[in-house]
């Protein structure tokens, strides 16, 4: 479609304008026969005519667009308004058109964010409450029991209480899970930062999680324990909770007599830490997933080993908020490598 500039426009106008005047010269001529004074008072014609029409056009068009490009302006995208400005001159409609083009497009990307937003809260809402319905209706089952009887039962009384407080356990280990992310995605959760042994922190996980590695019949032990202290600034709480949640992972899904090393290596302003196991390892399609929020390879086997599917979801946000990075290697059957980098003291 062809688009006519203002100035074109009043260029027109005043084209007819003048033609219509020149034939009324040209009948004036006939009656005056002075050529010369014809041409000048269409040329004066034409060119007065032009710029009355071109002010009067302009001011027009940006009276008429004014308003719409007003809303345009005030209407929030992102929480940020638009910084355009109305101007008189003769580009006034390419000018808008752009703008207004350009609006379009911030306001489709808005609608897509929040729909994406959207689609995301269901998501996690339907996870929630399907991951709080099995301990829920476990402790209801049990609890029935017990009030028909079973209370009286020595054979399953205590049984299905300490069953009811494990899924109480299991509850509650949700409900943590979900209030740690909620605040990190916030930012509403701080970073403590402090110096400390990076290998301390390691050998006290180690302690921590001997029991169960023991259980499951796992080797904990680092590469090459480094024979000096390594410091890092971090916060300890929070990089206790990474270190165990990985060690913690590397157990659970590891094969009998399978190892989880810890290395650490030296860069320039970092420390690398490795975390590596020997254990069943994680499909390559499923390796871009499993930072994402409740999401398990195998449910039943999480499930089982008491895993909410937040752990390093959780980890994720950890590394990220001392503006850190963790990456996830693995082969199935043959191990999985976790690494994260942590800020050198100074
Ligand atoms: P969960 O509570 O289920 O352990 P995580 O967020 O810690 O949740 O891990 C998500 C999923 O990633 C796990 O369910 C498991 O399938 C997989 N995964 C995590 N760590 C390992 C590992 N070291 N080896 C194999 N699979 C793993």
């Amino acid at each position: 479609m062809k688009t006519y500039t203002s100035k074109r426009l009043a260029f027109y106008i005043t084209g007819i304008l003048t033609l219509i005047m020149v034939f009324f010269m040209l009948v004036n001529f006939y009656a005056s026969h002075n050529l010369i004074l014809v041409l000048i008072s269409t040329l004066l014609f034409h060119g007065i005519s032009y710029l009355v029409v071109l002010y009067l056009l302009n001011r027009f068009i940006a009276d008429k667009i004014k308003p719409v490009y007003k809303t345009i302006r005030d209407l929030p995208v992102s929480g940020k308004k638009l910084d355009m400005k109305i101007t008189s001159d003769a580009n006034v409609l390419t000018h808008v058109r752009q703008e207004v083009e350009d609006w379009a497009k911030t306001q489709t990307a808005e609608i897509e964010r929040l729909k994406d937003l959207e689609r995301y809260r269901k998501e996690f809402v339907g996870n929630v409450s399907h991951e709080l319905k099995t301990p829920i209706f476990n402790i209801q089952g049990y609890i029935l029991t017990l009030l028909e009887g079973g209370i009286d039962d020595p054979k399953i009384n205590k049984l299905y209480l300490q069953r009811t407080e494990k899924s109480i356990d299991r509850m509650i280990s949700i409900v943590e899970d979900l209030e740690s992310i909620t605040k990190l995605e916030s930012g509403e959760m701080r970073m403590n930062m402090e110096k400390f042994d990076i290998v301390k922190l390691v050998e006290d996980v180690f302690d921590m999680e001997q029991m169960l590695a023991n259980e499951r019949k796992v080797m904990l032990e680092f590469v090459q324990k480094p024979e000096r202290p390594v410091m890092v600034n971090a916060d300890k709480k929070r990089i206790t909770e990474v270190v165990s949640n990985l060690v913690n992972n590397g157990i659970k899904y590891n094969k009998k007599k399978g190892t989880v090393h810890v290395s650490f290596y030296d860069f320039e302003d970092h420390i690398l830490v490795e975390v590596a196991d020997s254990g069943i390892g994680i499909d390559k399609k499923d390796l871009p997933r499993v930072f994402e929020r409740f999401f398990r390879v195998d449910k039943s086997r999480s499930r089982e080993q008491g895993g909410t599917g937040l752990g390093l979801s959780i980890v994720k946000h950890i590394i990220e908020a001392h503006d850190q990075t963790i990456n996830v290697k693995s082969k199935v059957d043959e191990g999985t490598t976790f690494t994260f980098t942590l800020e050198k003291a100074r």
